[in-house]
């Protein structure tokens, strides 16, 4: 369950992401205290839905709660983070049946981390927004110049108006022809092979992730721009995690290098 939304005094119009893609329809009376669609019409909840469609909107018929993730609505943060995740597979998700197996699976491993709780929400955020990138085709490859196609160098520099990372010929070239200014931040090439990480490796084989919080911060910035400029995302609710993270700044960031130990794919520690 993706969303919900009031429709009269008592009905809910529901959006749900199903292996085959995203289904929206019509909960008769759900919002009544006593309607049995209330348990499965609850945000984040994972069921089995029987849905009757003829033409235009389905309509809910029965549903079989199997999953509720609890813990998740019980923390203000986490509930937040998740609200913002189910926004973002809505907006990436298409319409059953063109939808994505792929979506699915990686939206129910991002719920499971942030519920398991190893990395901070922050982390989670990123990891899911640079999948969701890659997912709706909006993803560079992170670690070429998106001009030339080289690899880059020990640092690379993201170009809002390139959306990726230039290497440092292409970047003296983009500086010689730009009329207007472009948004440019350097990073660690090591960061953007992270990026690559996020965005290629299963939930289930990426280790403890640690990032140092300027670090977080620089791919905030980036993956930011991408979803706004390259994938046409603009979500409410992000707003609110801003304002949230606002509020929590200096007490959830993470110390320390970056760090991806326990990586079953056997690969490096940067
Ligand atoms: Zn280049």
């Amino acid at each position: 369950m993706l969303r919900a939304i009031a429709y009269g005094e008592s009905h809910l119009i529901v959006t749900l992401l199903t292996p085959a893609g995203r289904v929206v329809a019509l909960a008769r009376g759900a919002k009544k205290p006593q309607s049995r669609l209330r348990a499965s019409t609850q945000l984040l909840t994972r069921g089995l839905y029987s849905i009757t469609q003829h033409s235009g909107m389905g309509t809910l018929g029965q549903a079989e709660v199997l999953e509720t993730y609890r813990s998740l609505r019980e923390s203000l943060e986490l509930a937040a983070y998740a609200a913002y995740f189910c926004e973002l597979a809505a907006a990436a998700a298409e319409d059953r049946p063109h939808g994505s197996v792929a979506l699915y699976q990686q939206f129910s491993g991002t719920l499971h981390r942030l519920r398991a709780g190893q990395d901070i929400p922050q982390i989670v955020a990123r990891v899911w927004e640079t999948k969701v990138l890659r997912m709706v085709g909006a993803s560079p490859n992170w670690q070429l110049c998106v001009r030339c196609g080289e690899p880059l160098s020990e640092v690379a520099d993201y170009r809002s108006k390139a959306g990726g990372f230039l290497c440092a010929q292409c970047v003296v070239q983009a500086d010689s022809n730009g009329r207007t200014p472009d948004f440019s931040l350097l990073v660690p090439t090591a960061l953007a092979q992270v990026l690559t990480r996020f965005a290629e490796t299963p939930w289930e084989r990426l280790g403890e992730i640690r990032l140092k919080s300027e670090n977080l911060n620089r791919l905030d910035q980036i993956l930011r721009i991408q979803l706004t400029d390259y994938a046409g995302i603009v979500l409410r609710s992000r707003r609110f995690l801003d304002q949230l993270d606002e509020l929590s700044k200096g007490v959830n960031t993470s110390a320390g290098e970056i760090d991806q130990r326990h990586d079953e794919a056997g690969s490096h520690q940067v």
